[in-house]
């Protein structure tokens, strides 16, 4: 786990963080605030470089930051999610029509998705075990985010084809 520089984690912490949270040790730790009712970890890439989505060609030239809100598997019983900050960067190659692209974290959670893998293992595991209603009280009762409806949806490698 990399430790930012403006992160307020000790390296006591940061290593307990590494061993709970194994797939975000790529990524620099910001802030964890456990104040509220659900764990917030905040997170970004160090990764200086990108290639683009559409031509391949690396960039470093960001173009704009936001912020992914990404549900997590839970901890100790608490809900978790992860903010994570992703960049924007402009395609330098003059022939792309794609004129900026967002950093992937594909360890982390894949395109559009609002859910971390492990969570998604667990949302995944779940639907198989009990299917729709028992599986959504479970997860809830287990302090991760999910509605019936993404438990009822069974993994795509379980889908005759
Ligand atoms: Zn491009």
């Amino acid at each position: 786990m990399i430790l930012g520089s403006r992160s307020c984690l000790s390296v006591g912490t940061g290593r307990l963080l590494q061993g709970l949270l194994p797939h975000l040790r790529e990524l620099a730790i910001g802030r964890v605030d456990t104040s509220g009712p659900v764990v917030l970890i905040e997170a970004r890439s160090e990764v200086a470089e990108f290639g683009c989505t559409a031509c391949g060609g690396m960039s470093d030239r960001v173009h704009s930051r936001y912020v992914r809100r990404l549900a997590d598997a839970a901890i100790a019983g608490r809900e978790v999610q992860v903010l994570l900050t992703v960049r924007r960067f402009r395609c330098l190659e003059p022939t792309c029509l794609q004129a900026t692209f967002v950093e992937q974290v594909p360890g982390v959670a894949g395109r559009y998705q609002r859910r971390t893998r492990p969570l998604r293992g667990v949302l995944e595991k779940t639907a198989v075990m009990l299917g729709g209603r028992p599986g959504a009280r479970l997860v809830e009762r287990l302090a991760m985010s999910a509605s019936r409806s993404s438990i009822e949806v069974p993994p795509r490698e379980w889908t005759p084809s």
